[in-house]
């Protein structure tokens, strides 16, 4: 790649749903792999790179908690969910040869390191990616306000949220033809305007902060690559 990186240090947030490829559950093993790839691609380029992924694919507490299991435990069980993904992340980018590190929200010393923030800014600038799991550690939140969070506490240059579509239309551009894109948007324009961006939280989180938030396609290959560069099409929140 012959661009440059115009960031030093991203935070790239995924959904648990952008890790199940055509399945109605779980984890695409070749889904996951690709990911990895375009993450590897990102961190050979010099990026200092974190990661934040959610667990859709798997478990969500405000759907459990319409059954018998009670709205914090159901929450809990979501994050548990993350860790999973962000495990499955670790290993793909581990065999690709990215030395990575999972730090949990939800202390589990056998399974990852704890999230210790001065002990992930070690991580990165000795090149390692790092992976926050267990979302922000707390019930009646999202993985969404976890990126923000994490990227802000982590002094990133800004969060970049991977989806399915190249940025955030006025409308859904699978269903209405005449869906324009945003080149750009304010966090109060995506706020008032109730914009699926991002959850309002994690929106206020990112505005209160001046955090950047860049939504872009996950799915092109060499997508990622090229936010990181300034360059292809995605939808700035600023
Ligand atoms: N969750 C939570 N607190 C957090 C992050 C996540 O309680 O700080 C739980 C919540 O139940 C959520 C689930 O974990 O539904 C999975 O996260 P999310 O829905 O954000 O995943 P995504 O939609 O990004 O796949």
């Amino acid at each position: 790649m012959s661009e440059a990186p115009v960031y030093r240090r991203v935070l790239l947030k995924l959904s648990g749903e952008g890790l199940m490829g055509d399945k109605d559950f779980g984890l695409c093993t070749e889904t996951v792999n690709r990911i990895a790839e375009e993450v590897k691609t990102v961190h050979d380029m010099g990026v200092e790179l974190c990661l934040v992924i959610g667990a859709g694919n798997i478990f969500r507490g405000m759907s459990a908690a319409a059954s018998t299991i009670e709205r914090t435990s159901a929450d809990y069980m979501g994050m548990l969910a993350t860790v999973m993904n962000a495990l499955a992340m670790q290993s793909a980018l581990e065999a690709k040869g990215v030395s990575t590190r999972v730090q949990s929200a939800i202390p589990m010393n056998t399974v990852c390191e704890p999230f210790i923030r001065r002990r992930a800014v070690r991580h990165l600038e000795k090149g390692r990616v790092v992976i926050f799991a267990a979302g922000t550690g707390n019930p009646f939140f999202t993985t969404d306000t976890a990126a923000a969070l994490r990227a802000i506490e982590m002094s990133s240059d800004a969060l970049l949220k991977g989806t399915q579509v190249d940025g955030v239309y006025s409308a859904d551009p699978k269903k209405d033809a005449s869906a324009t894109r945003y080149e750009r948007l304010s966090y109060q324009q995506v706020l008032a305007e109730n914009l699926r961006v991002m959850d309002t939280s994690a929106i206020a989180l990112a505005r209160d902060n001046k955090l950047p938030i860049l939504v872009f396609d996950l799915h092109t290959p060499g997508a990622f690559a090229q936010v990181v560069c300034g360059k292809g099409t995605f939808t700035t929140v600023e």
